[in-house]
């Protein structure tokens, strides 16, 4: 035995990285995509892990593996198909998953996101091949410690929960919203690093009001109608005991597509309870800011002489309204005059006083004004300088609206940031051309560059909220910042602006390349935990002297461990690996 730990310990030595002890072996190695690497074991690594035979017998490295990779993928036919191999991937293989994303994130972004995760979303039923997280119904009540119990992880740090009501803009899909919660975790890792083995996404599956979905015989959610009231809210309660509990006070919880009636409840009810921020208010509202603040550096201006119109005014509007309240406020107007800044357009028309049933939130924004019956009549009577589009109604932004706001702005603002695409207010192309290029633009949802008929190529800058919630996450749990109040947010959307250089606003990207994302990110991560370090809020001692070195210490390595079998549990397959040597 004292041999076979000293042949061990020299392992240990000879190694680049630490290598994994793991008691798995055979066939459950393969089936494991923590511990899977394919074709990339090593001949000592098949021998020691019971797996030679399994495999054919070619060794490959990871960077074959990946053109290995590429290859099958430009062979699919559809972004649905692409979707479905990349999930099978990180299924089957989940360091070489990540490699691949990592490769080219602007590339694979738009498949394991959105737009194409709507798209899986409403096809879940179909594209579901292996469980990824953990699906808790309202009839777990009582239970959900239990549940929590069956994820084979310790060390869970973030968690994303979906109830699966309004899934992008498309609605409630019910169980099928589960591939938003494992897409923005994938964008966790692949965007800052983030351990996969650290995060779980979770679907609470209270039933579905959506008619089609309770009628078709392939929908794998509970098929009633939506749970609301209080046991809805008990179910939510004790899941973020059973959260704490199971994981501690410092594991994240971030809410993601609740409809709105629950997502501001449930903010303002467990924010400073929990450690828990909501994306669609608050990331959305950094991501949006930091294109208003880029935006800026091209009108040569400051927010408070601007005139917003909100095209919508739910989760995203009111999340972008306060965090714009509050950058005014940062630039010295006060919140009273900064308030009067913003307008917003719902459903029933231009939000003012008097109007009938306005929530809390809409009342902050109920100027005394007559009332307007639409976005057009709007635009034509406020003259905004600035249009944000948050209200997944696809063409809301007219070709009249859109030259009408080029009628009177040197520089119009048009953000049009509903997804999936289809639901965008307008496309790249419409906004500069109706604006004769020069409008300022920013989407929800990627799109291609626009070559002007002078020859000037426009690039859109697509306000994507991976631009933010990876790094705010990451930065919360390395320090273990106990409560995300909104300075964070407002942190985040200035560092990346920051990020963008002069000569990405000159071809009108308001945001740094899509490629730059974990430079970004990482950015933000250390920001967030200077900030929680200088205000007394991080609970991590003693407090790091070089934020941004032990911050990089912690990311993920997409790099393949080197095995060591746990000679204690298998003493000759060990001594096999010494035969092997000699
Ligand atoms: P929500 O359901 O909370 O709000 C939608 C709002 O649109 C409501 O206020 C509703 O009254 C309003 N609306 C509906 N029909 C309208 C009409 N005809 N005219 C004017 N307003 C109308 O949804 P949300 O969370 O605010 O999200 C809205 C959209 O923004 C979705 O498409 C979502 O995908 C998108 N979004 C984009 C980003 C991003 O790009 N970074 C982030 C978050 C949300």
């Amino acid at each position: 035995m004292a041999q076979q730990e000293a042949a061990g310990c020299q392992k240990l030595q000879e190694c680049s990285q630490t290598p994994v002890y793991t008691r798995k072996r055979g066939s459950d190695i393969l089936r494991d995509p923590l511990l899977n690497k394919g074709l990339a074991f090593t001949l000592e690594e098949r021998l020691q892990l019971g797996i030679h035979g399994l495999l054919p017998p070619c060794i490959l490295d990871q960077n074959v593996q990946v053109l290995q990779v590429l290859k099958n993928y430009d062979l699919k036919k559809n972004d649905l198909d692409r979707y479905i191999f990349l999930i099978a991937l990180q299924d089957r293989n989940e360091k070489l998953f990540y490699r691949v994303l990592t490769s080219d994130i602007e590339r694979f972004m738009p498949i394991v996101y959105t737009p194409t995760v709507g798209l899986a979303c409403q096809q879940y039923g179909l594209v579901f091949r292996r469980p990824r997280g953990l699906f808790i119904t309202i009839h777990d009540r009582g239970h959900i410690a239990t549940i929590l119990k069956s994820w084979p992880e310790n060390d869970v740090q973030a968690i994303v929960i979906t109830d699966g009501e309004r899934i992008l803009g498309l609605g409630d899909l019910g169980s099928y919203g589960m591939g938003i919660p494992v897409g923005k975790l994938a964008l966790y890792t692949a965007c800052v690093g983030m351990n996969p083995q650290h995060c779980l996404p979770v679907m609470l599956d209270v039933g579905t009001d959506n008619e089609e979905l309770l009628k078709d015989p392939l929908y794998t959610g509970l098929r009633h109608t939506r749970v609301r009231g209080q046991a809805y809210d008990d179910l939510l309660d004790e899941f973020m005991q059973a959260v704490t509990e199971r994981y501690g006070q410092k594991c994240l919880i971030q809410f993601e597509d609740f409809a709105n009636v629950n997502a501001f409840r449930l903010l303002s009810k467990y924010r400073n309870k929990y450690c828990t921020f909501n994306d669609d208010i608050q990331g959305t509202a950094a991501v949006a800011v930091a294109g208003l603040l880029a935006a800026l550096r091209i009108t040569q201006n400051k927010l408070s002489d601007h005139k917003f119109l909100f095209q919508g005014a739910g989760e995203a509007a009111m999340g972008i309204a306060n965090l714009i309240l509050m950058a005014m406020e940062k630039e010295g107007t006060p919140r009273q005059q900064a308030v009067f800044k913003v307008w917003m357009v719902d459903s029933k028309g231009l939000i003012v006083q008097g109007r009938d049933n306005l929530t809390k939130e809409k009342l902050l924004f109920a100027h005394s004004h007559p009332w307007l019956r639409n976005l057009s009549d709007a635009v034509h009577c406020l003259k905004p300088t600035a249009l944000i589009g948050v209200s997944a109604i696809g063409g809301a932004f007219t070709a009249q609206i859109l030259k009408e706001m080029a009628s009177f702005n040197e520089q119009p603002i048009i953000f049009a940031l509903s997804n999936p695409t289809s639901k965008a207010e307008c496309t790249a192309e419409q906004c500069y051309r109706l604006t004769e290029g020069r409008a300022i633009f920013a989407s929800g949802s990627p799109f291609n560059p626009v070559t002007m008929e002078d020859g000037r190529v426009l690039y859109p800058g697509q306000g994507n909220n991976a631009y933010v919630f990876p790094g705010v996450a990451l930065g919360v749990v390395a320090c273990g910042l106990r409560h995300i109040d909104d300075d964070v947010f407002l942190i985040a959307a200035e560092v990346i602006v920051a990020q963008v250089l002069e000569e990405h606003l000159a071809a009108g990207r308001l945001y740094p390349p899509l490629n730059t994302i974990r430079t970004v990110s990482l950015a933000v991560a250390v920001k967030v935990v200077e900030y929680a370090f200088k205000n007394g809020m991080a609970s991590l001692y003693p407090e790091p002297e070089d934020k941004e070195m032990f911050i990089s210490s912690l990311i993920y390595s997409t790099d393949y461990d080197e095995f060591l079998i746990d000679s204690y549990t298998w003493p000759e397959e060990a001594s096999k690996i010494q035969t092997i040597k000699k």
